[in-house]
Formats: C-alpha cells, structure tokens, sequence
C-alpha cells in the first residue's frame, strides 16, 4: 500500500482499514471483541521474543531459537514427498560456515528467497551431522528488517492470522495514530508519577526498543486503565447519589441496641451507623456490608430493617432458596418482635391462601419486614411502602432480581428504596476498591467474642481410615458432618453448579461407596449440582432435621445455610480449591457449642499447593486468608464473586499491579475532588474515554 492512499485513522476506525486485514479477518478479530483500531492497540502481546542479537552461523547457538544472518548459496528446490506435502530445501552460507533450511509447504520461499543476497533467518539450529540446518525458519531480507534485530512482539493468534500479519497491522496503527492521540492523562498526572505519553507508550509496548523501556510502558498503560475505572465507578457512585432517596428520621440507635440479647461488637455498631448514615441522608443508600462467616452480619440487617419501621416503611429481604428464607425468618422474627416490629415470610411452596394473606398484610402495611424467596418479586406481591431492600450477594441474585424488587419500592412514592446487598466473601481491601467501586462498603472485621476457632488439618490418603473413624465419632456423639468432593473445575462449581456426566458419576460413586462400604450403618445424603432445586432443598432440609448424619456434596451446599448440629466438614482433593472457597465451606461448621474441625484431604506433593492449604490450617480469619489467596492465585477467584458488570480488564492483571492500582485510585480521588463531574475542558478526553470503558459493558454495574 502507497503512503498517500493511507487514510488518517483514529481510535474509533474500524480494523479492516488497516492494511492485511479484510473483511473476513475484521470478523475473526471480532470474535475476540477486537472492533476498533483502539481495541487493536490495547490488545498486548501475550510475550515478546528477544530478536536483538544476530548471530553468525558458526556462533549461533543450538536448540533455541535466535537470529542468523547468511548469504543464500544455492537455488531453493522443491520436492513432493508425498500427497500434498512439498518439502522446499535451499542452503544458506557466510564466510566461516554453511548451513540447510527446510521448508514444508512454503513453495513461496523459491522465489522470497534470491541466490546471493543476504538476509536474516530466526528459527531453532539443529545439527543434522556435521551441517547445522534450520526448519521453516521465518527470514527477513537483510536491510529490511522489521522484527530481527529487535524484539518482537508475540500477540495471541486467532485462525487464519498470523502473527506477522497482525503485527504488521499493529504497527500501522500505532505509526498512523501516533501523531493524533490525545493523551487521557492530564500532564500534571504524568509527572507525578513518571508516567511516558501515550503514543510512546503503545508504540514501546508492542514494539520496545528494550525491556526497561517495555516496562514503563507497561506501567503508564496499566495506571491508565486503572485510572478510567475508577473514575468510572466513582462516577457511578455519585450519579446515584443525583437522584432523591427517602431521608429517614434517625431515631437513638441504643433503643435498638438494648433489645438484643448480646452486646454488639465495635465494628457491628460502626457499620449500623454507617448504614444509618446513608439511610438519613436524603440520598438512596447503596452498601455493601462484607463481613466474615459469623461475623453477625443479620443484625446489621435488622437494624436496617429496624429503623425503616421506625420511620413507617417496610423492609424486605430475598433469600434465594426456602431453607435459607425460612431460617432467615426464624432468626430475625424474634430479634426484631421484641422492637414490636412484624415480620413476615412468604415462599413459593406456601398455599395459595397463606400467600393471599401475606399479600394482603403487605399491601395494608401490616407487615414491617417480609423475608421471601423470588416469590417477592412476583406479580401479586404489592408493598405499601417498601423503604428498603436487603439481599446476600453471595447468593447471586441476577440484576434484574434485585432491580425488580427495588422496582416494587418505587411503585408506591416514586422513590428507590435503599438497599443493602451482605457479602461473606472477604475480598481484600484494595480489591474491593475496585471489585465494589461502585458501592459503599463496610467491613465487619471483627468477630463476636468467644467465637470458636474451628481447628483445621491437612491429611493424605495415608490417613484415610483414621479419618472415616473420626466421622464416625462425631456421628456417635450425636453430631453430622459434611464431606465435600470438587468437580474438575471447583470454581465452576461453585459459581454455577455446573457439572459434567463423569465428575456426577464421581460424587455419586463416592457416596455410594461411604454409604455401602464405610458407613452402611449411618445415614448418608448425597446433594451435586445436577439436581433440581426442589430435590436439592429436600435433602438439605433432611439434614438440617436431623434425618441424615453425613451430607455428601459438591461445592454446591448451599453458602450459608445454618446446621448448628453440624461439627465436622471433610474435603476431599482440597489442593482443587482456593483457599478463599476452602475458607467459606469450613464457615458451614463450628455454627453451634460444640467443638468443630475441618480435615482437607490431599496428596499434592506442590509445595505451593501445600502452602497454600497450611495458611488454612494457621488461621480462621478471613481477611487474612483472602490476602493470601491474592498473593498465591491472583484476583482472578475474586472476580468471580462478582461476575457480571466490571468492565474487562484489557491490560492490567490486579494480582501484579496492586501498586499501581492504589496511585490510580489515589489519584482518581483527587481529581474528582477538583473536577467532581469530570466536567472541566482539561479533562473532556478522560471522560470520554471513561464512558467508552463503561460502554462496552452494557450491562453496567449491578
Ligand atoms: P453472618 O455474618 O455469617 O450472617 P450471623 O448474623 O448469622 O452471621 O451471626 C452468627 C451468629 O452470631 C448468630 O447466632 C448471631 O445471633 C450471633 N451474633 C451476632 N452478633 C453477635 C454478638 N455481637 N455477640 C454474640 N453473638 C452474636
Ligand atoms: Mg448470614
């Protein structure tokens, strides 16, 4: 393509103009949400290979890859081995040596390659007798280097691109663009952290002149993207706050306070006083209350819920099965009757009067709290003023649940009702600035006093009968256990039950073997997430009754149901799990007075893997697991707790750039603080591209 038919490009440009990509390639490049020039330069390379160093042929070394600069010798032959298969041979020389190349299937190279001329072959020298030879080397002809003598970038490839052709069109991007990119960060951001311009930054970060330089580019490209998100979940948290809420009367907290029939710990009452903040402010309150297994997160509800009653609307809170409705129900009508508020439950299975009735009490404002299941947001159920709502985010309610709900909240004053999402998934702290940049967050990070400490061991299949004998004992003194396998994937598991054939086949001969083998005297249940959800409560409800003393499952056990009674939780192949999923499934025991324990079963000799298990065996606190977790596994298990709305991260890999990711934050604070819509002129280019960021993930944040 001739210089002056170059098109000038911008971000926004689509990728078939640039040259080597045509409409059939523009749509594989789709396939991987590349749509934009701007997409192509924010798709990294996945490695660089270091093509700097040319080698003659004698000095080349062997067995890796490397450039060698030699003179084609003699004319390239073709030959047919067999149907199909073209073998193309040409032998290549420079003063001190010789050396053969190989081609298979590259007839092209017969006349790519000149007898005479120099050029530069990369590829991996072999010796083939006393000869060294190459096979299907790439080359490039000498004085017309574009990726030997540099380093060379390696992107991901997609079918039917190479990676020469991708790269040749990342390079069009970048020299095209680089004279019209406007630079997002303001300068004054630039200096305070040593941050290079943006065209340097892409045309280094796919094409570095060296490594120290690929670094800082790197670097200025990972504190940009942390820097739009945060800004853009920042701005989301205030344009929330635009809209008018209902401003609640604060009414004295100790009232509440004294109806309890324990003393509430530090950062109980500081989170209460938060959310009682947010509820008297005028402004829809939007928390998130993330506290450990335990750590008397219901109460803070209920006094949510509390003080809605006191200001004479209602409060609702959606659990996602029955179980975990009923025994929500079961907690929180006695905390709150004594505060002479009226709690009510209504779930799917409940008869068609009963439910009548509820509606019925709901609508006259006869109800001050209802706990439910989806039930709640069904047709019939109309609210007479319905101040608050209150879900568990673990429990994955889809946006459009939550929203449905917050709906009937608005039916009757027009105005959105606050809301109140827990989590018991302790995310570290700087994660969750992220993670949850949208909401207000408070912790609970401190447990109520007296709390057991669950002891935890890791044992191989040396102990396994040691260990079937210490269930029984368990089961002997009256108490149950849970035994929990993975599937392959435990982190699948645990975000959508998912399962194949062969790992149901695998729980199934499992608790087969326990029932008929091991234990053909006691009772064993078996639940997996291939089982309807009706099946699947009738065997959790058989188990909190009492009916069974040993619950075989998946991870699929449902996250925060109560069995007191439960004292022991084995896991089998724990090296499979995150220490933060080890962490909540141990949080299912040690609910009750007796004395509760955890055994991971595992043989994996890793010693990370073990590593990471021991930090289990060290520590019932969290936080400080969730810290580790980061520091062994990444974020990557932490995102996943949060699945939809965070806009993809394109360059940024959280579990490295924490640091950066704390400057970005900083100084995302700071601008806002000077600029608080991003309205400023000086800072149109960063809004801009903010909501691009936001707009690619339509389904915003939940
Ligand atoms: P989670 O945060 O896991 O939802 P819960 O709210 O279910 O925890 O509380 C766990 C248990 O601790 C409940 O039995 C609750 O009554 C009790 N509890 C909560 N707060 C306190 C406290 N400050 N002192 C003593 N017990 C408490
Ligand atoms: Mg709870």
């Amino acid at each position: 393509m001739k210089a002056e038919y170059l098109e000038p490009l911008t971000l926004q440009s689509p990728l078939c103009v640039l040259p080597g990509i045509g409409e059939k390639r523009a749509v594989k490049l789709k396939k991987r949400n590349l749509y934009t020039v701007e997409d192509l330069l924010y798709w990294l390379p996945r490695e660089y290979r270091d093509l700097r160093q040319i080698y003659s042929i004698s000095d080349a070394p062997e067995g890796v890859p490397c450039c060698v600069k030699a003179l084609v010798a003699g004319l390239p032959v073709t030959s047919y081995i067999r149907s199909g298969m073209r073998l193309t041979r040409v032998t290549v020389a420079d003063e001190a040596g010789q050396m053969s190349l190989t081609f298979f299937n590259q007839v092209y190279v017969r006349s790519a390659l000149v007898r005479g001329e120099e050029y530069i072959f990369y590829g991996t020298v072999e010796r083939q007798g006393s000869r060294k030879a190459m096979t299907n080397p790439m080359f490039e002809k000498e004085g017309r280097r574009r990726f030997t003598g540099r380093i060379m970038p390696v992107y991901h490839l997609t079918a039917g691109i190479s990676n020469y052709v991708l790269s040749q069109a990342v390079r069009q991007a970048v020299v095209r663009c680089a004279g019209t990119l406007s630079d997002p960060l303001p300068e004054s951001v630039r200096e305070q952290y040593h941050l290079m311009g943006l065209g340097r930054a892409l045309q280094n970060v796919h094409f570095p002149t060296d490594f120290a330089e690929l670094e800082q580019a790197r670097r200025r490209l990972v504190f940009e993207e942390l820097l739009l998100l945060s800004l853009g979940l920042a701005l989301m948290r205030e344009r929330r706050g635009e809209g008018t809420g209902r401003k609640y009367r604060l009414f004295p907290l100790e009232e509440y306070y004294e109806t309890l029939p324990f003393s509430l710990t530090g950062a109980q009452k500081r989170t209460i006083e938060e959310a009682a903040a947010d509820l008297c402010s005028g402004l829809p309150m939007n928390r998130l209350v993330q506290g450990d297994v335990g750590s008397g997160k219901t109460v803070v509800a209920a006094a949510c819920a509390w003080l809605t009653a006191k200001n004479g609307a209602q409060s609702a809170m959606m659990a996602p099965t029955e179980i975990l409705a009923e025994q929500h129900y079961h907690t929180l009508s006695p905390l709150l009757e004594r505060s002479g508020l009226r709690v009510g439950l209504l779930t799917g299975s409940m008869k068609a009067k009963e439910k009548r009735d509820v509606y019925e009490r709901l609508e006259l404002g006869m109800i001050d709290l209802i706990v439910g299941t989806h039930a709640l947001i069904s047709e019939g159920v109309r609210f007479q003023d319905l101040g608050l709502v209150i879900t568990d985010e673990q429990h994955r309610f889809g946006v459009g649940q939550r929203a449905r709900l917050a709906e009937k909240g608005r039916e009757g004053s027009g105005q959105p009702p606050h809301v109140l999402v827990m989590s018991a998934t302790p995310i570290p702290r700087t994660l969750a600035l992220i993670i949850y940049g949208d909401l207000d967050v408070s912790v609970i990070d401190e447990l109520p006093p007296g709390r057991q400490h669950i002891d935890t061991f890791l044992i191989g299949e040396d102990k396994r009968e040691r260990m079937y004998g210490f269930v029984r004992k368990q089961v002997e003194e009256g108490h149950q256990v849970y035994m929990v396998c993975p599937s392959v994937s435990a982190e699948a598991a645990l975000e959508r039950g998912a399962m194949t054939a062969a790992e149901l086949k695998a729980v199934e001969e499992y608790a087969a073997e326990l029932q008929t083998r091991v234990f053909p005297d006691l009772r064993v249940g078996l639940v997996h997430g291939k089982l309807k959800p009706k099946a699947k409560e009738q065997v959790m409800g058989q188990f909190l009754r009492r009916e069974l003393d040993i619950l075989v499952s998946t991870t699929v056990i449902e996250v925060g149901v109560d069995v007191p009674n439960a004292t022991l939780m084995v896991i089998e192949n724990a090296e499979r799990f995150g220490l933060s999923q080890l962490h909540q499934l141990r949080g299912r025991v040690g609910r009750g007075k007796a004395k509760s324990y955890c055994v991971l079963v595992s043989d994996n000799r890793n010693p990370d893997t073990r590593q990471r298990m021991k930090v289990l065996c060290g520590t019932n606190d969290g936080f400080q697991i969730s810290e580790e977790d980061l520091k062994l596994r990444g974020p990557g298990d932490f995102f996943g707790a949060r699945q939809h709305g965070l806009p993809q991260l394109r360059v940024a890999d959280l579990a490295g750039d924490m640091r950066v990711l704390q400057q970005a934050r900083d100084t995302a604070e700071g601008l806002l603080a000077e600029d608080p819509g991003l309205q400023k002129p000086e800072n149109a280019g960063m809004m801009e591209r903010v909501q691009r960021l936001f707009e690619r993930n339509q389904d915003g944040l939940n």
